[in-house]
């Protein structure tokens, strides 16, 4: 990447197109190095062209085609999705061969976090009774005990963090003799194992669902954890006493919690969920390569990464089948790949339903753009696994995660497969957060992070006017989420009490 001053940057020496940096974007006149003016004002992560380019040419951003120009661009013109064709996206039968010969970088020793040790071997961030569901018909019920537990019992157990219903739309009214049911259920079955929840498991239950409380448990996570109540108990009468049940064995859990401490465990314990929503032009410089930095900083100190969102990689797959660690991974992203192609096509979709209004205002003109800046927050590291939706992590180092680029949905899905830490990258600006584990939130233009100062936690925008460097805000983020994993800093998301709802990737059928 190489900096052609603070107004805006040429990301590769190849590209004939370059992103307007400064928050004031580049205004009509303004002379550029290779002599081009600017014939209309381009907003900050928007592209201008640096040379004509004729109809039907490639734009090159990043040194690879993101689209071709509908009509004659001139040199100087601002060029937005009005003026972008979609280029076809890369044939999945003709992918490189990964290069087995990669080196690996050096191994980073001494980083270390103050965790929760479980004892199926998982180490968590925070300490977190999870009320765990089995049909949306209880989520009152959950909803009402998370408050009450939240009010008469917590001040009883000062090391728990709190309580949190995991509330869904599964559960009944569906096909579960489906292979695709197979995903929501198997979610569900690996969020109630989140290292958060200290392998203590309460289901709450209806009764006479399709979903059996009883199928969410797949192993015994430990010693005298694992408890389901039924609404329609016989032996409860009236919503009093299944309150008063439900308090009940929430304090057996909530005993357990409390007696977590943490302790020092190594970096190597880290599971970092990558994920961007609200995405600008600017992704793909800042936030995005700073996400990417710190991710094999990670990888580097023995952790796991997981980076995911399909639409959002199909269009750079070639990028990563070459990063594969064998051949059964470059399958395996392949399969994935596949699969959603087909999703897609049978709602009659494709991926130009990607990006969205807000993405293409902040300077995102389709999604091979957006792909593009999308997989750089998986940094440089060889892909070790494929982690199918709703399946748990399996190695460490870097996985990609399947997941629908929709943040709820990969959040969720994130959350299944073991993550106890989440770096966010927004450039639009959204609040998203979880209850469940902490959401590290990371500006890619300080005019966010300025008007939203409270509400996100690093600005990689420096990055874009040549303030900082990608490796020092990298190292910042990495640092970062050493002490949030700690619980030395809080995040603005948990500070503010900020959280969104989890949602399943359910692609079967609802009866
Ligand atoms: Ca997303």
């Amino acid at each position: 990447m190489t900096g052609q001053g603070k107004l805006y940057i040429r990301i590769n020496q190849n590209d004939n197109v370059a992103i307007a940096t400064g928050t004031q974007g580049l205004t009509a006149g303004f002379q550029m190095e290779n002599g081009v003016v600017v014939k209309q004002a381009v907003p900050m992560g928007h592209k201008v062209a640096l040379a004509d380019i004729g109809k039907g040419k490639p734009i090159f951003r990043y040194g690879v085609p993101i689209g071709c120009a509908k009509s004659d661009l001139e040199a100087g013109e601002w060029v937005n999705e009005t003026k972008m064709a979609l280029i076809e996206p890369p044939d999945l039968d003709a992918l490189p061969y990964p290069d087995l010969e990669r080196m690996s970088p050096a191994a980073l020793e001494g980083y270390t976090f103050e965790g929760y040790r479980n004892a199926d071997g998982s180490t968590g961030t925070k300490n977190v009774l999870a009320i765990t569901t089995s049909v949306q018909c209880v989520a009152g019920l959950a909803e009402h005990l998370a408050a009450r537990i939240t009010l008469e019992l917590l001040p009883q157990f000062p090391n728990v963090d709190g309580v949190v219903a995991i509330n869904h739309a599964y559960g009944c009214g569906i096909a579960m003799d489906t292979p695709l049911a197979e995903i929501p259920i198997r979610t569900l079955q690996n969020i109630l194992k989140n290292p958060n929840f200290g392998n203590q498991v309460m289901i709450l239950g209806l009764g006479c669902e399709k979903l059996r409380p009883e199928q969410l448990i797949t192993e015994v996570l430990g010693p005298a954890n694992q408890s389901i109540m039924y609404m329609q108990d016989t032996g409860l009468s009236g919503f009093g006493e299944m309150v008063a049940r439900g308090m009940s064995i929430a304090g057996e859990h909530l005993k357990m919690l409390n007696g977590r401490k943490r302790e020092t465990c190594a970096a190597s314990e880290l599971v970092v969920g990558m994920q961007c929503g609200g995405s600008d032009g600017l992704s793909g410089i800042t936030g995005n390569p700073v996400a990417g930095y710190a991710a094999d900083l990670v990888v580097r100190a023995g952790g796991s990464v997981m980076f995911s969102e399909v639409t959002e990689v199909r269009d750079a797959i070639h990028l990563l089948t070459a990063r594969a660690a064998d051949q059964q991974v470059r399958l395996s992203l392949i399969e994935q790949m596949k699969w959603y192609d087909d999703y897609l096509r049978c709602g009659q979709a494709d991926r130009s339903a990607n990006p969205t209004p807000g993405n293409r205002r902040g300077g995102l003109s389709n999604v091979v753009e957006k792909a593009m800046g999308s997989v750089v927050k998986s940094g440089t590291s060889a892909i070790v696994d494929v982690i199918p939706p709703g399946e748990k992590l399996k190695k460490r180092g870097l996985s990609f995660a399947a997941t629908p680029a929709s943040d709820f949905v990969c959040g969720t899905l994130q959350l299944a497969a073991g993550m106890n830490m989440h770096v966010f990258i927004t450039g639009r600006g959204t609040p998203y957060g979880l209850s469940m584990v902490p959401v590290i939130k990371v500006s890619t233009n300080s005019m966010l992070s300025s008007r939203w100062h409270d509400l996100i936690d690093i600005d990689a925008g420096p990055v874009a006017t040549g303030e900082k460097s990608v490796e020092e805000m990298g190292w910042k983020l990495f640092n970062y989420i050493l002490e949030v994993a700690s619980g030395r800093e809080q995040v603005a998301c948990d500070r503010l009490g900020l959280n969104n709802d989890l949602v399943l990737f359910n692609p079967g059928p609802i009866t």
